[in-house]
């Protein structure tokens, strides 16, 4: 059987008792080594996901396990040394002076010694493409770039799961281009758990499989060329289908054919890449 790192089982969540659930009944698991896309319009509660597996929250029904603990306010520091979050604005999460710096932060707070942590740096940055880097000012760098030495940190301090939550947001299409690439590149090399939060389908493609969420409860777990086949239901959680997929689903009903082959839904998802 899959070892599974997060189990959410029938969880129910309000920020407070006079206000509506933001979550409803949410019940779904990840395993080991998986890339998931949790996946929704904006309020449909992803973002109180990501907060509730990192015990920032603590719902008020049903149970959260990461790597089989149930995270509670007694296991919740232990919890967090194998999960690594990165978040929506890149200028919010540096603290060095330098790139090498930036990512020997986590690795200085858990008391990593000298010699592993030159080590770990160096490795990591190697592992998102930043290694010309090392000592360039964070802040002078591209959003992508960013973003990437903000993955080598969490990468740094080897965690079981890495959370990205809308962490391509406000990256241009290069940025959220780069950071799919080097989450591709990290997931050869590591076993690692992504749960990657975004708005946009088409961030889903290179996932095992999406979550989509509307309103609060979980409408669909599947792989993403079956989620893009249910393209009604996308439409009905308020999820904007991608222009590639709309034309080519417009040209195939005209009796076009796209290539020598019908273009089917793996191509198709090749192509939204
Ligand atoms: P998403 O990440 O999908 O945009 P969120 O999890 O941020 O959704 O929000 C889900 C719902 O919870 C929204 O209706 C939002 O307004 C509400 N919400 C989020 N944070 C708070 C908070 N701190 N206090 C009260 N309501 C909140």
């Amino acid at each position: 059987m899959e070892k599974r790192i997060v189990t959410f089982r029938n969880v129910s969540f309000r920020y407070r008792e006079s206000l509506p659930w933001v979550l409803n009944n949410v019940s779904f698991s990840i395993n080991a080594d998986e890339w998931v896309a949790i996946i929704g319009h904006n309020g449909s509660g992803k973002s109180t996901i990501a907060k509730l597996m990192n015990g920032l929250l603590t719902p008020q029904e049903g149970e959260i396990l990461v790597n089989g603990t149930p995270v509670t306010p007694e296991t919740i520091w232990e919890i967090r040394k194998n999960i690594g979050m990165v978040f929506q604005n890149p200028d919010n999460q540096f603290v060095g002076t330098t790139v090498q710096d930036d990512v020997a932060f986590g690795l200085e707070n858990r008391g990593f010694p000298r010699k592993e942590m030159v080590k770990r740096i160096k490795q990591t940055l190697l592992q998102v493409g930043m290694e010309a880097y090392t000592l360039h000012e964070p802040h002078r760098l591209s959003g992508g770039q960013k973003q990437r030495v903000a993955i080598a940190g969490v990468l740094a301090i080897a965690p079981q799961v890495i959370i990205l939550d809308e962490a391509t947001a406000m990256l241009d299409p290069r940025g959220r281009l780069e950071i799919m690439e080097t989450m591709h590149h990290v997931k050869e090399q590591h076993n690692v758990s992504f749960i990657m939060i975004t708005h946009d389908l088409k961030e889903v493609v290179r996932a095992d499989r999406v979550i989509v969420m509307s309103e609060g409860k979980v409408v669909e777990i599947a792989p993403p060329r079956d989620i893009f086949a249910k393209k009604e239901k996308l439409q009905q959680s308020g999820l904007d289908i991608p222009f590639v997929a709309k034309l080519v689903d417009e040209l195939t009903k005209l009796g076009t054919k796209l290539s020598k082959e019908p273009l089917n839904h793996d191509e198709l998802l090749e192509e939204l890449w």
